[in-house]
């Protein structure tokens, strides 16, 4: 990076997402004063509103990604650093060593399990975070999950409350003297002048201006919307205790009995609210992967959501605006960022600094 970092101006970063705060914690961790740094929610002046696809009910971190499995590049990087971000909100009362804290991925066809099997012994899986369970084991290690064609345990990976987890990260955030701030305007001029500012805004990116003008025109994010639901078993003692991920997935909730399922991809879709075609897909996620299961129906509450990602790999976008000096975007995780966007943040921040 060419471009240089005043180093007495604030950092601004824009959205209060997982990729916002991956960027405010690796400020933090890399020695950045906290009174430099000033985090902007989406909303009216007082209090930002909870929006964007980083507020799911849950969210899995997941190093196997893809139908058989593969096992993500840099795994033990990328996990180190999520579980460090949770480690720094300290209330979360969420302990990634618990058995509680891990995957399951049943294959959903014979097909499958063989071509989950020979992934893998091509990954290079760290010691012990993986077993293949065979279908008697898998049955009599998690009963009433489908196991017929046997699963993939995980055992470095888990779900996370959303809404309480950043909700908790933000007061944390302010309680270490970083400022809160919050604009009901995609137009960026107020923060430019104020400091360097890191956009990390989702869906919204391409919508931020300054001086009505777009500030990334070019930058050719694929939107995919996804859906979401919470839904309460009629027996509760049939709720699993760890996420399951098959075509979809499926987790505990911090209510008891209830489950969070997701989620759709929807490439083309013509509005962004819950509706009755991914409440029938989730019903359908939700019965293969709990078949025996009965659910109650009146309580489902629906969710829905834009994630972003660069095609055609599919990678986040972090690049400094090529004219406007100061400014940076953070964004494009898919359908990882909880995976992804720390370890992303501590790289990104470690050379935004050595520029200043
Ligand atoms: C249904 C669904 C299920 C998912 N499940 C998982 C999962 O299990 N595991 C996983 O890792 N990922 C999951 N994801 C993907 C994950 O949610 C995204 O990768 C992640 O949320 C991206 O975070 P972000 O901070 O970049 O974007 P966002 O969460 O969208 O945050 C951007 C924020 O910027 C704010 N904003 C917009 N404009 C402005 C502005 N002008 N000023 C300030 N703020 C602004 C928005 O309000 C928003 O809060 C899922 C996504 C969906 C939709």
């Amino acid at each position: 990076m060419s471009q240089s970092v005043s180093s007495d101006k604030p950092f601004i970063i824009l959205g209060q997402g997982i990729a916002g705060l991956s960027l405010v914690w690796a400020l933090i961790q890399a020695g950045v004063e906290p009174e430099r740094i000033y985090w902007v929610g989406f909303g009216k002046s007082t209090e930002s509103v909870p929006s964007g696809a980083s507020w799911t009910p849950v969210a899995l971190i997941n190093p196997a990604t893809g139908p058989s499995a593969k096992l993500i590049p840099d795994a033990e990087v990328a996990l180190s650093h999520t579980y460090s971000l949770i480690d720094w909100i300290q209330t979360m009362n969420i302990l990634h060593s618990s058995p509680n804290f891990h995957v399951l991925r049943p294959a959903a066809s014979r097909d499958m399990a063989e071509k989950m099997r020979q992934r893998i012994q091509q990954d290079s899986w760290p010691a012990g975070w993986q077993q293949w369970l065979e279908p008697d084991e898998c049955a009599a290690q998690f009963p009433g999950i489908f196991h017929e064609h046997g699963a993939l345990w995980i055992k470095q990976g888990g779900h996370v409350p959303m809404p309480s987890f950043l909700q908790q990260a933000i007061e944390k955030a302010s309680s270490d003297g970083i400022t809160l701030a919050s604009t009901t305007t995609s137009d960026i001029t107020q923060w430019l002048e104020k400091g360097t500012v890191l956009c990390a805004t989702g869906a919204s990116t391409q919508s931020l201006t300054t001086n009505q003008h777009p500030i990334w025109p070019d930058l050719g994010l694929h939107q995919v919307k996804g859906q979401m639901m919470t839904i309460r078993l009629q027996n509760p003692d049939e709720a699993p205790k760890i996420a399951i991920s098959m075509k979809g997935y499926l987790a505990p909730t911090e209510t008891p009995g209830e489950v969070a399922v997701g989620s759709t991809y929807e490439h083309h879709f013509e509005h962004t609210e819950f509706d009755e075609k991914g409440r029938q897909k989730l019903l359908g996620v939700a019965k293969s992967i709990l078949p025996n299961a009965s659910f109650d129906h009146e309580s489902i509450r629906g969710w829905a959501a834009v994630r972003v990602h660069q095609p055609p790999e599919r990678l986040p976008v972090i690049a400094k605006h090529s004219t406007i000096s100061g400014l940076y975007v953070f964004t494009g995780f898919g359908s990882k960022g909880l995976t992804l966007a720390p370890a992303a943040a501590v790289r990104f921040t470690q050379r935004l600094l050595r520029a200043v």
